[in-house]
């Protein structure tokens, strides 16, 4: 396969909104290809309403509002792919591996999910096959066409948290988020004092030991290459313009941390951790 034809398996799913995942911008010019795992609150009609209530239905627990506006702000912005998932987290939990309870939650935050209770496995394969295993082979196949024609790709995944969690008000307004490898997490979080008016933390409000770093795990670290998971609380992004601000604020933190990385040296590969349990 030659690099110019690297990107034909995405064609067909750039253009599909009945896909279960979204590929935008696969020929992007960028090393940068920003994921959302939690981009759509869209559950399709063979799963009914997973018993949910109309209240919850558009609940962050379905699925990280303003994500994917930021996440796509990214990617215009750094000319390069996004991948987003287009099927709700409460169906499969695309940062989540299928063993892990939380990958299709019958309780999430105070929220149930009566349409996840007593899931047999042949049901919890379907959306395995159905959801996971499309945004994962997404997500793999353009990693190796870059890393392929020679390219060093680097990963940011893109999430949104609730101001106010299990009653508890967080106070964090940007996450900076990494596993063993924080080269990417740590050049960002040395540019923080360019935003003063902005709360940003290190692994909060999650971390590792919450079983949210599936993602850079499995497409980072085991390929090598650098990553960073950004949690933006997600009262900063009620609509497109605070949307729009807040994609220009992670640049502000994200290109010269990009700059910074470029001569780095790949990571060492790290064993997968089993998924936990938060919203993230
Ligand atoms: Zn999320």
């Amino acid at each position: 396969m030659s690099p110019s034809d690297s990107n034909a398996p995405f064609a067909d799913l750039q253009d599909r909104t009945d896909a279960p995942v979204e590929v935008w911008n696969a020929d992007g010019a960028g090393e940068v290809i920003v994921l959302c795992e939690h981009a759509s609150n869209h559950i399709p009609q063979r799963y009914g309403d997973l018993g949910l209530t109309a209240a919850h239905r558009n609940s962050h627990t379905v699925w990280d509002p303003g994500a994917r506006a930021v996440s796509l702000a990214l990617a215009k912005a750094l000319d390069c792919p996004m991948i987003a998932s287009r099927v709700s987290r409460l169906v499969y939990d695309c940062n989540r591996p299928p063993e892990a309870p939380s990958a299709m939650p019958s309780r999430s935050e105070v929220i149930e999910v009566p349409g996840n209770r007593a899931l047999d496995q042949a049901a919890r394969d379907e959306r395995v096959q159905s959801v996971y295993r499309p945004f994962c082979e997404a997500v793999t196949q353009l990693i190796m066409a870059r890393q392929h024609a020679g390219r060093q790709p680097v990963l940011v995944t893109v999430h949104s948290f609730t101001p106010v969690y299990h009653g508890t008000t967080r106070a964090v307004e940007i996450g900076i988020l990494h596993d063993d490898d924080s080269r990417l997490a740590d050049a960002m979080l040395d540019e923080a004092a360019a935003l003063p008016h902005r709360q940003i933390e290190r692994n909060s409000p999650y971390g590792p030991e919450d079983g949210v770093t599936h993602s850079l795990q499995l497409h980072g670290q085991r390929n090598g290459i650098a990553n960073v998971m950004l949690e933006i609380r997600n009262d900063l992004l009620a609509d497109p313009e605070a949307e729009q601000t807040m994609a220009e604020e992670v640049l502000t933190l994200l290109r010269p941390a990009l700059d910074r990385l470029e001569a780095a040296t790949p990571a060492t590969t790290a064993p997968a951790r089993q998924g936990g349990s938060s919203d993230a």
